[in-house]
């Protein structure tokens, strides 16, 4: 089964040219014609893909915006979108060491991979060929932290994009020229727990 959140080749980044520059309040990037869920509470302005029938080719090492957005935001299952595991301990995710993490990981770590459930998790482990590298985590409180995205800067010959920024924490004033592609939480009160 391919994860919900995969994207697929045949869904199309949504275009250029729909963009544009909003002045007021202050200049911040906005489509020339918004949709409802264009921005999220937050303020940031989303990437819009085409929904297809998830028919084209699955393109494994990406996510698509919108599928991960919404896991991570209602806390679905990454692989089958039903909700995540929860127990007293909180919700399951499988995280691993990363070079940027805090010195006390997995607490105050930040992902941008949603939660799951048990049956998907066995499954991830299994099939997965970084699965070694997972530790099992209970999150009692996973919070809304930021997204990562794309820069986008209005110039003379068209938009110019910087793809390498950081992830972003809510409140960074270059949030206003960025087109968020997926949504970051910080693990807090986190208990390492074994594989269920
Ligand atoms: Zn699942």
């Amino acid at each position: 089964m391919t994860p919900f959140v995969v994207a697929y080749d045949d869904e199309l980044a949504g275009r250029l040219a729909d963009l544009t520059v909003q002045l007021a309040p202050s200049p911040r990037l906005a489509y020339k014609v918004m949709q409802a869920e264009d921005r999220d509470r937050g303020g940031v302005l989303w990437a819009r893909t085409e929904r297809g029938p998830r028919t084209g080719k699955p393109q494994y090492g990406l996510m698509d915006p919108e599928r991960q957005r919404e896991a991570m935001y209602d806390l679905l299952c990454q692989v089958c979108s039903l909700p995540a595991s929860r127990t007293k301990e909180g919700w399951l995710f499988l995280d691993w060491r990363m070079p940027q993490d805090p010195p006390s990981w997995p607490e105050g770590s930040l992902t941008n991979m949603p939660p799951l459930c048990v049956e998907c998790s066995r499954v991830a482990v299994k099939e997965c060929p970084y699965a070694r590298e997972f530790t099992p985590l209970r999150v009692g409180l996973p919070r809304l932290w930021g997204v990562s995205g794309t820069q986008y800067r209005p110039t003379e010959e068209g938009w110019e994009l910087d793809n390498s920024l950081s992830w972003l924490p809510y409140g960074d004033e270059r949030l206003s020229f960025v087109v968020a592609s997926q949504l970051i939480r910080e693990l807090r009160r986190v208990t390492v727990v074994d594989f269920p």
